[in-house]
């Protein structure tokens, strides 16, 4: 049976439960706030990341070809070689010279060692 109490206590009841509903999204939306923020803050963070990572990776760049190239030179006419930076090196005519990268490429060649190759 329905009663004037019955029907107040209802009324507070469900102003109640909407209050209570309304502290809840207000603490859900301040929490997506400040989640937001965050993503915000770590999206800014990774872009700075990624332009140290492109100034870093530039500069890494730089540096290896400024770096001096040590190249091994075998001189075809006497059939010595050298590393590309010995005195003798640079008189080697360029129709002389073979190029190579490393050691392994000339292990088993005949051909006779500069002093400059044994430092
Ligand atoms: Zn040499």
């Amino acid at each position: 049976m329905i009663t004037m109490t019955n029907l107040i206590t209802f009324e507070k009841n469900v102003i109640n439960s909407f209050k209570k509903v309304k502290t809840d999204i207000v603490k859900i939306w301040e929490r997506l706030d400040s989640k937001t923020k965050e993503h915000e803050d770590i999206k800014n963070r990774v872009n700075e990341l990624e332009q140290m990572q492109t100034v870093l990776v530039q500069n890494i760049n730089f540096l290896r070809d400024a770096m001096p190239k040590n190249r091994i030179i075998a001189n075809k006419d006497s059939g010595t070689v050298h590393r590309e930076n010995c005195f003798f090196a640079k008189k080697i005519n360029e129709k002389n010279r073979e190029y190579f990268n490393t050691l392994e490429e000339i292990r088993g060649l005949d051909l006779k060692k500069c002093t400059c190759m044994s430092t």
